[in-house]
């Protein structure tokens, strides 16, 4: 598995693929009674008023005294900026510098995730995917948006997209071809649909050049893409070498 593309190229496919993306997404968000499997292209329009409705909903509760403005704000915040992959990635770096972590993680992944202090809500039922030489990880939720908040914070716009949801299972290596990455054919692909029971961590290679690093250093090289499976991470260059 090798990614020799440079991160520019990287970016370029990326957005052509988010900004089809973000189209389904916002059609599937507003999809109100539309059925949930349908990948008909009907689904996709992008109607002026979700942004309305949610606003309406929300004073609707506000004005019922059920929240309060303050609380959605903090909640959104704290998936939004606190709880963001940062946590995943200090999972990810436990796992690489702790043989024994890493077994436990494997094994029972939420109970491996809480000693870290990372749990709750779209987070009570964890399991941890390893990368290998052999085998990629790739996770989607084909239903809807499952994701492990607590670990990764809130779900990008693609992931949440019809076009990644359906096409991530009908053609893997396309998809991680749009994000860059390329699995080589002898690589045994594994796509993982999250549910509301089950979600799942991708625990990334360690990238070479890391021998030296500290667990924090380490975590700072993970990043969300790669624990989701459609990034890989790339070796670092030795000190004093070009970046
Ligand atoms: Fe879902």
């Amino acid at each position: 598995m090798a990614n020799e593309r440079s991160d520019e190229t990287n970016e370029l496919d990326r957005r052509r693929f988010i900004s089809g993306a973000v189209t389904g997404a916002a059609g599937f968000m507003a999809g109100g009674q539309a059925p949930i499997h349908s990948h008909a292209e009907e689904h996709q329009t992008v109607p002026a008023d979700v942004a309305l409705r949610v606003r309406a909903l929300e004073s609707l509760l506000i004005e019922k005294g059920m929240v309060k403005g303050e609380q959605l704000d903090e909640i959104v915040q704290t998936y939004q900026d606190t709880i963001g992959p940062r946590n995943g990635a200090r999972v990810v770096a436990k796992a690489w510098t702790d043989t024994a972590y890493r077994q436990r993680l494997l094994t029972d992944a939420t109970a491996a995730i809480a000693e870290l202090g990372y749990a709750g809500a779209q987070g009570e039922h964890m399991v941890a995917l390893e990368q290998t030489p052999a085998v990629h990880n790739l996770v989607v939720c084909t239903l809807c948006s499952c994701y492990p908040w607590p670990t990764l914070g809130l779900p990008p716009a693609w992931y949440k997209s019809a076009g990644y949801r359906s096409r991530a299972v009908i053609d893997p290596r396309g998809v991680l071809r749009e994000f860059g990455v390329t699995v080589p054919d002898d690589v045994e692909l594994r796509v993982w649909d999250s549910t509301a029971e089950l979600r799942y961590l991708v625990i990334p290679q360690r990238p070479g050049g890391t021998d030296g690093l500290s667990e924090a250093a380490l975590a700072e090289l993970v990043t969300r893409d790669s624990m989701i499976g459609v990034g890989i991470l790339p070796a670092v260059a030795p000190r004093g070498g070009q970046a």
